[in-house]
């Protein structure tokens, strides 16, 4: 799930980057109200979390330019306005809920997750694929309902693959889901990353597959049954 955090405190961008990537989500980061519509022009975001005090102008105003694009994904404002009026403009603008500063990390996680558990958000919860099931807001893997472990990189990746199962996921769409804009994408670190997917996969007894379409991207699969062998004669 890729969010985008408009804040222009840096330290406090940098903890909630590190906290909430740490919690399994890509977070791209930026300082101020224009760098954010340039932003959301480009990519789809799940979920947006707003400072309202920005350098260049007010977050409110950001609200309303995202909702009159008609995005309806969820805004979650981070504030350290805490006073009614404040509370009430930011929800009547668009926003859908409040946190005060300061907050801790893991109620910061524990909202974007109830926000995009929500009906309207843009993602389902359980996505299952053979014995394969991904629950897409606890971020929990199961193969025959054992838990299967994965890193958030690997966790993203298979979200993707299942999302479109039996579709090719092309390289460019799997990387901007895996890694946030800033980061330094090196040309084999997708690779890297489906080849550990396969190997938890297959050690787990997943019965899917991860077919590459060469030079383009991925598929998702179910596994072929391997067929039986009759009685030898
Ligand atoms: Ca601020």
């Amino acid at each position: 799930m890729r969010l985008l955090l408009v804040e222009d405190n840096r330290a406090l961008a940098g903890l909630i980057v590190d906290g909430l990537t740490e919690a399994g989500f890509v977070v791209d980061a930026v300082p101020g109200v224009e760098p954010a519509k340039d932003a959301v022009s480009v990519a789809d975001y799940d979920l947006l979390l707003l400072d309202l005090g920005l350098p260049d102008g007010d977050g409110i105003d950001l609200v309303r330019f995202v909702r009159r694009r008609g995005c309806g994904c969820p805004i979650l404002i981070l504030t350290a306005r805490g006073g009614l009026d404040d509370r009430v403009n930011g929800l009547d603008s668009g926003a859908d809920d409040y946190l005060v500063k300061p907050f801790e990390m893991r109620e910061l996680a524990a909202r974007c997750r109830t926000l995009l558990r929500r009906p309207g958000a843009s993602l389902g919860t359980t996505l299952t694929v053979g014995n394969l099931a991904f629950d897409s807001i606890a971020r929990e893997t199961t193969v025959d309902d054992r838990p299967l472990r994965l890193s958030p990189k690997e966790m993203n990746l298979l979200e993707c693959l299942m999302r479109r199962v039996g579709h090719v996921v092309a390289k460019p769409s799997l990387e901007g889901a895996l890694y946030a804009q800033s980061a330094e994408v090196t040309g084999n670190a997708l690779e890297a990353v489906v080849s550990r997917l396969r190997r938890r996969l297959a050690e787990s007894g997943a019965k899917v597959t991860v077919h590459t379409a060469h030079g383009i991207g991925y598929i998702l699969t179910p596994a072929q049954p391997i067929p039986t062998q009759g009685p030898r004669s």
